[in-house]
Formats: C-alpha cells, structure tokens, sequence
C-alpha cells in the first residue's frame, strides 16, 4: 500500500474546509494502519486520524500524514438469550451501525441516531444525544497506542477511557491513540428514554419502539440541524457550559429565562445555543462564515470559508457571550 501525496480534504470533512494532507493513507484492515503509522515514524512525521470529518477543524496544510480510517466489520456475539456484543470495525458508519443493532432487535443506541461520522470517533468526545451518551453501552475499545515499540493492538475497558461530558481520555490525549474497533453492549429489554421534551412530543399517538423512537429522533435532528451536505457544519460547534448553582442563580436575576438543566446537586449545564441566541448572533452571516438561521449552536460555511474564519467568528461569539453572561464557552470540534 502508498500514501498518496497533497491530497484535498474539501470533500472529506464536513465544514467544507479547503486543506490539503501532505501524506494520505486510507486503511482498510489493521495492518495497513500499522503500514501507515510505520511510515510516519520512519520519516519523522505527525500523524492524524481522519473518520468522517464531521468533528474536525482542518488547516489549510496538514502536515505529516493522515490516516482515514476505513476498517470495517459488525460481529454480533450473544451472551444470553438477551443480552449481545457488537464488536464493530472503526470505520463502519455510526448511523448505519445504530441501525444495524435496531434491526437485529437491540434498543439502546436509538437516541443516538442519525449523528454523522465513525464508529471509532464515537468514543473520542463521548458522543450524545437526547439523555443518551456513547459511554452508557460502550464495553471496550481496541487501540494502537502511536507512540508505543511495537504498534501492537491492545483493549481499553469502558472505566479506563475517563468518560466526560464530550470529553474521554481518547480527547484528552489528541493523537495518541488509534481505535480499531469498539464494542457495545446491548439488551432487548433495556428501557427506552422518551422523556426528552422533543421526542416525547414526535411519539404522542405512536406505538413506542426502539424503532419508532429513532424515527423520532430523525426526524427531530432533521427539522433542526442543517443537512451538511446543503450547509457544511460541524454539528453542535460549542459544549454546554456547566456552572454552579450559585451561579445559575446569580444569573437567573438578570436573565429569568435562561436554559437549564441539572447535571448534580451543584451543578447545572446551560444551553449554549440560548446563550449565542440571546447575545443576538443567531442567523448572523459575513461573506464566508455564519450562524445558522434555526439553531444558533450551528457555525456554517457558507462560501469558502477557512478555518481562520470559522475559528474567527467562534472568538467574536465567546467574547459577546462572556461580556453578556460572565459564561465562557468552549469549542466541541477538534482544532487541528
Ligand atoms: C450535523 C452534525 C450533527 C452532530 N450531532 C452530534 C450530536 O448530536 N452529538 C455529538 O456528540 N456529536 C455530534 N456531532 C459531532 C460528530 O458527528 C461526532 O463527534 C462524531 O463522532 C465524529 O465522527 P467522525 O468520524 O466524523 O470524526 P472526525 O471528525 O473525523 O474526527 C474527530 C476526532 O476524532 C479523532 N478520531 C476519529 N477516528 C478515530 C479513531 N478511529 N481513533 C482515534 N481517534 C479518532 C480524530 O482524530 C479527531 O480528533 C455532529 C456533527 C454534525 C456535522
């Protein structure tokens, strides 16, 4: 297998950004990966993993080689009559996956559908969505550790990935670690989560199945988030900030209608997009970059923007929101 030299990343991320990789591997199977990670190490070269691109910031050039990781593969192992293993390559498409485990009759990652990129990616930033996060069926990951002699395959149990809040030690550690493949644990008679306002109101009058609530949660993301291939974005570009009781309350003086929701006893996590909305950026477009017009925790592309200019307009929202709200904000994607 070669590389491929000054490849364009325009089409493979989804913000649109215009970059060129300085050396590009696509792997399908683990030793074209170690292949590929040989390679770098040989000519002294950084290395990044590229999945589906949908939570990454890229610059003009990125130097050193980038591995887009391709590795396929869906094991169903059972280990009682109701509980399975899904052992899945890091490359499988999320969605398709989630869909996957529904048709196979395994609820637990409906509310998780239609969130674009990998299955490997999943783990990096603890993906989530409506009460739901990957760290909640996730058992192990295979990973390569870049830096390590022998560039040999070994697992990570859930407990030992420092699961956050779009956050885990994948994130912490950026380009250290390679996943490989992950494994979620899954039972059919796992309750469902319907109680998040959005979905509850979408299954009113419906029969309630994992199915049924993944179609809600489809169609819910599809009335708010902008469809990357009509927009490029890169979903949700700020975390939630969480603050302190004292603090919400503080707050809650000046702005009695901020969003909320409890995490702990003293904490609570804000809804960012209110936050941006309130400081009035909501819809806010310059000639390259802007906010989207429905979901103001959405920045777009929407005409050749760079990632000096994304990054641009995220600073301008911070420094409005911070002098607003006293709240800083902090950014979801992967700065490359
Ligand atoms: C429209 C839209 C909606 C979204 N909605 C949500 C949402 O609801 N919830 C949510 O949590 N996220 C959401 N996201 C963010 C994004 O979909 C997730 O973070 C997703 O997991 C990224 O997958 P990817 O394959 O595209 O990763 P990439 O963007 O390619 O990579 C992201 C990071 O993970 C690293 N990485 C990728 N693959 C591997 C691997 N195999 N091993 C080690 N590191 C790896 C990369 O190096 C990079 O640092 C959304 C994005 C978009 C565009």
């Amino acid at each position: 297998m070669k590389y491929e030299k000054n490849v364009d990343l325009t089409s493979l991320n989804t913000l649109n950004i215009q970059s060129i990789a300085e050396y590009f591997y696509e792997v399908y199977d683990v030793s074209q990966l170690i292949e590929a990670l040989s390679f770098a190490r040989a000519n002294n070269l950084g290395v990044q993993i590229l999945g589906g691109g949908s939570n990454v910031i890229l610059p003009s050039v990125v130097s050193g080689v980038v591995i887009r990781m391709a590795i396929a593969g869906r094991e169903l192992k059972p280990i009682n009559s109701s509980i399975a293993d899904f052992i899945v390559g890091a490359g499988e498409d999320w969605h398709e996956f989630v869909l996957y485990t529904l048709q196979q009759g395994y609820p637990g990652l409906e509310n998780l559908s239609l969130i674009p990129g990998t299955v490997g990616a999943a783990p990096v930033q603890n993906i989530g969505a409506y009460g739901v996060e990957v760290k909640d069926m996730l058992t192990e990951v295979t990973v390569i550790d870049v830096e390590s002699d022998g560039l040999e395959q070994y697992t990570l149990q859930n407990e030992q990935l420092d699961f956050e809040y779009r956050n885990s030690l994948l994130k912490k550690n950026p380009g250290k670690y390679v996943i490989t493949s992950a494994t979620f644990r899954l039972d059919k008679h796992a309750p469902l989560k319907t109680t998040y306002g959005d979905i509850a109101e979408r299954l009113v009058d419906t029969e309630i199945s994992a199915l049924t609530v993944s179609n809600a949660v489809i169609a819910a993301r599809k009335s708010k988030l902008p469809d990357v291939l009509d927009i490029p974005n890169a979903g949700s570009f700020f975390k939630n900030p969480i603050v302190s009781h004292d603090k919400l309350q503080q707050l809650k003086i000046k702005h009695p209608k901020v969003i909320s929701y409890k995490v702990d006893e003293s904490s609570y996590k804000l809804a960012a997009g209110w936050l941006i909305q309130e400081a009035g950026w909501k819809g806010y477009r310059n000639e390259k970059v802007g906010v989207h017009a429905k979901q103001a925790l959405v920045l777009v592309n929407h005409n050749h923007g760079v990632s000096e200019d994304i990054l641009g307009l995220a600073k301008k929202i911070s420094v409005s929101v911070e002098s607003m709200f006293g709240v800083a904000l902090e950014i979801e994607p992967v700065v490359i």
